[in-house]
């Protein structure tokens, strides 16, 4: 029996789909419809040629998926990561897709991967790598058409490469053409934080809602980086106890609280949150079960599934990773009475805060911090809101609501717009 629950469908792209199509038969689009929004509408595969160190060229293999542009350009980030796929690229450029369109931002969908483990690389290296794969990407992005941002093991200095090779190429500086840059470079404030404000914005939502003072409250967090560790950071700003986080290496637990600034500043030193003092180590699978009011997985996909749903025993989870939770574990958790902030809400912060980025690029008028802040929480709370009011219209969970309200804006679009010629 355990062994029939646990064979389910892992590839993202298809579990992509699936959550279209829940969303697209209570929206009742036609079957027209839904093939063209379930159609990546340009997939670029590119071979990226390194001159390693020791003076062997290494070929690498590299993606751009532009998945949907009804709304506006492509928008999403860039993941180097030795598990990367086409289909794994094609999945977190359709969630873009309706992330951007539950928070009605006016982007579409993109991403882009290169198969690589960035830590076997010296910084030389990674540089190669990094302007080659601008160039070859350099034929389909551009400040009106697709503008990609910080994702798994890239940051701002991958994001400043990306600028200035694209600026060599054009002949001038072209702020407009990626997001999350590092602020001497038209980078916006509160960008790094961008994805775990959000993130913490609808976690009070839902603490209001469930009755679940954050004060007190017990928060674990899976993956310590960009999103997970600010998450960790801003939650235990607003009184909540950070009793387990981890990394690719494992996880450690205290069920007193964790300092997450000194856990930060022990993996910066060590490389891992392991070992840190006063703590437990715990794999990143006993993580996922302990006992807490938030869990908050932000690292890869496919982290809560049917082998372990039943083990899991938050009260509310939101997903700062995209896709770390399966179809059929999202059912068994709605029924278990879990309340789930989907990854296209939840973490909507990174793309919100992109977008007032490359306004802030075109514009060349940079905003307060206080003012990105401001615009960014009103911005998640309208949205936690309206996709709360379609869970309930539909009677559907936080998923498939909020599906219902960014696949309904981009059918909107399309249909408006009419198919060309
Ligand atoms: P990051 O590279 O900054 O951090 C990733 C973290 O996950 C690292 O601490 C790494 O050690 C850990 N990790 C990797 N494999 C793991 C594993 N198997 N188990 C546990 N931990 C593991 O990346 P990030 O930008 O924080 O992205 C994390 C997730 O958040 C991804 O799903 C990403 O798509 C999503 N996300 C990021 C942003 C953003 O603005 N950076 C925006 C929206 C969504």
């Amino acid at each position: 029996m355990e062994v029939a629950k646990t064979v389910e469908e892992l590839n993202p792209f298809v579990i992509a789909n699936q959550q279209f199509d829940c969303a697209a038969e209570h929206l009742k689009l036609d079957k027209g419809m839904r093939d063209v929004l379930k159609s990546p509408k340009r997939q670029l595969v590119v071979s990226i040629p390194v001159k390693m160190d020791n003076g062997e060229i290494h070929v690498f293999e590299g993606f751009r998926v532009q998945h949907n542009i009804a709304r506006g350009p492509a928008k999403g980030g860039i993941r180097y990561h030795p598990d990367v796929t086409l289909d794994e690229v094609k999945a977190l450029a359709a969630w873009m897709t309706w992330k951007a369109a539950t928070v009605n931002i006016p982007f579409g969908g993109g991403k882009g991967g290169v198969v690589v483990n960035p830590k076997e690389l010296s910084i030389g290296e990674l540089e190669r790598l990094t302007r080659r794969y601008a160039s070859e990407i350099g034929i389909i992005i551009g400040p009106d058409t697709d503008i990609p941002a910080p994702d798994v093991y890239t940051n701002a200095q991958t994001m400043a490469w990306i600028m200035d090779t694209y600026s060599m190429t054009v002949g001038a500086t072209a702020l407009g053409v990626v997001t999350g840059k590092p602020l001497a470079v038209g980078g916006s404030l509160g960008r790094a934080e961008a994805t775990a404000r959000g993130c913490q914005f609808v976690v009070r939502e839902a603490s209001a809602i469930k009755k679940i003072p954050l004060k007190g409250a017990k928060v674990v967090v899976q993956g310590y980086g960009n999103a997970g560790s600010i998450a960790a950071r801003l939650l235990h700003e607003d009184g909540a106890r950070i009793i387990a986080v981890s990394d690719s290496k494992g996880g450690i637990h205290n069920g007193d609280g964790l300092d997450p600034l000194k856990v930060l500043a022990h993996k910066g030193k060590t490389g891992s949150v392991q070992g840190f003092p006063g703590s437990d180590d715990i794999t990143n699978e006993k993580l996922l079960e302990l006992p807490c009011e938030v869990l908050i997985p932000a690292a890869l996909e496919n982290q809560i599934h049917l082998g372990n749903v039943d083990r899991i025993q938050s009260k509310i989870i939101a997903e700062a990773a995209n896709g770390p939770t399966t179809p059929g574990a999202d059912e068994i958790l709605h029924k278990n009475g879990i309340f789930l902030i989907p990854d296209i809400l939840a973490n909507a912060g990174g793309v919100t805060v992109s977008y007032f980025e490359w306004v802030q690029g075109l514009s060349a008028f940079f905003w307060e911090e206080e003012e990105v802040n401001r615009r960014l929480e009103k911005i998640m709370k309208r949205a936690f809101n309206e996709v709360r009011g379609a869970a309930e219209k539909y009677n559907v969970h936080m998923r498939t609501a909020a599906y219902i309200v960014g696949v309904n804006r981009v059918a909107e679009a399309t249909r408006l717009r009419g198919i060309f010629p």
